[in-house]
């Protein structure tokens, strides 16, 4: 876990009880006042390290956020319906969620003169014309989660703009780490679990889609750097700048599995990316941020600390 650089500020993490934001819970929470709020629709309480302080709530309800934003430093707004499958189940509840929820912690910010860092997505940019990816790439999203999370994008860096409010967004890409579960967990966890499970491992499609994967320290450490850097009411992409084909994700877990476990190829999926690479020359020049985690370091650490 990386040693927090953010100190002595009184901290609101919203969706702190799901994979990212407990990390962030974790590296934040020996050096500041640290308050998850969280409706635990898909993160859940034991994930919240020991310290913080817990709120059982909903970014839906205005009252709610106003409370727990009070005599808040920063916030890190990162609760959302983060599944790209259930925006497209029920867009009207991602647009409640994810759209109007970033509205509502934008308004109890700005009431309470907090800083709001909030978690887009290099889904905004949808399938792109041309890689790396740009912040000023065109953004033409191919979900309704995709469209939330540009919504939110917009929202933050306006409320900058208009209210002088300081604020940052951070498009993260491909985001992996312990503690990621679930159904809509991602490709590195699914794979992980069935090497685990003595496999196949199951690609979709040809495996030639590729993938800019990013170890959830350090998009942490880009939480921290854009909760105290002076470029306010910009988004920055958080990735390596690097990219591999899931063929060859699939390979590495199979290596590193030591096993001879099958590596089998199901239909591609309807609208799946091609290419996502990231271009993070403007996190790098404008933050200070630094990608640490090689992806075979951060599998390896994966695969021997699987729990
Ligand atoms: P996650 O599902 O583990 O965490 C989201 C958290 O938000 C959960 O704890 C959930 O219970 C909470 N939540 C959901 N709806 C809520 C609501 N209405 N009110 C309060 N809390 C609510 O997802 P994650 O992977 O940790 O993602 C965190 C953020 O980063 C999300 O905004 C997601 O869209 C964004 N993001 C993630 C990735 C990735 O690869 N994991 C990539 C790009 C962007």
């Amino acid at each position: 876990m990386t040693t927090a650089t953010l100190r002595d500020r009184s901290v609101l993490i919203t969706g702190g009880a799901g994979f990212i934001g407990s990390h962030l819970a974790e590296a934040l929470v020996d050096e500041n006042d640290v308050l998850v709020f969280d409706d635990f629709s898909s993160g859940a309480p034991s994930n919240v390290p020991a310290g913080a302080d817990l709120v059982e709530g909903d970014v839906r309800d205005r009252d709610a956020l106003a409370s727990a934003m009070d005599g808040v430093d920063v916030v890190f707004h990162l609760a959302a319906e983060a599944s790209v499958s259930a925006s497209v189940e029920d867009p009207a509840r991602c647009h409640a969620v994810n759209e109007t929820g970033t509205v509502n912690v934008l308004e109890a910010a700005r009431e309470a003169d907090a800083r709001v860092v909030l978690a887009s997505s290099a889904a905004i940019y949808g399938h792109p014309d041309s890689v790396p990816i740009p912040e000023d790439a065109p953004t033409d999203p191919s979900s309704p989660y995709g469209i939330g999370k540009l919504s939110g994008d917009h929202y933050v860096r306006t409320y900058n703009d208009l209210y002088d409010l300081p604020t940052v967004a951070l498009r993260f890409f491909n985001v992996y780490g312990p503690g990621q579960s679930g159904e809509y967990a991602g490709v590195i966890t699914a794979f992980v679990e069935q090497a685990r499970d003595g496999g196949p491992l199951t690609v979709h499609g040809d495996g030639e889609q590729t993938r800019d994967f990013v170890h959830v320290s350090d998009v942490v450490q880009a939480l921290e750097l854009a909760a105290t850097t002076d470029a306010v009411g910009e988004a920055f992409n958080v990735a390596t700048g690097s990219s591999v084909t899931i063929r060859e994700l699939a390979e590495t877990i199979r290596d590193i599995a030591d096993d001879d476990v099958a590596i089998t190829h199901t239909d591609g999926r309807d609208g799946d990316i091609q290419r996502s690479l990231a271009d993070v020359s403007k996190a790098r020049d404008r933050l200070g941020f630094e990608p640490t985690v090689q992806l075979e370091d951060g599998l390896t650490s994966l695969w021997n600390d699987w729990a």
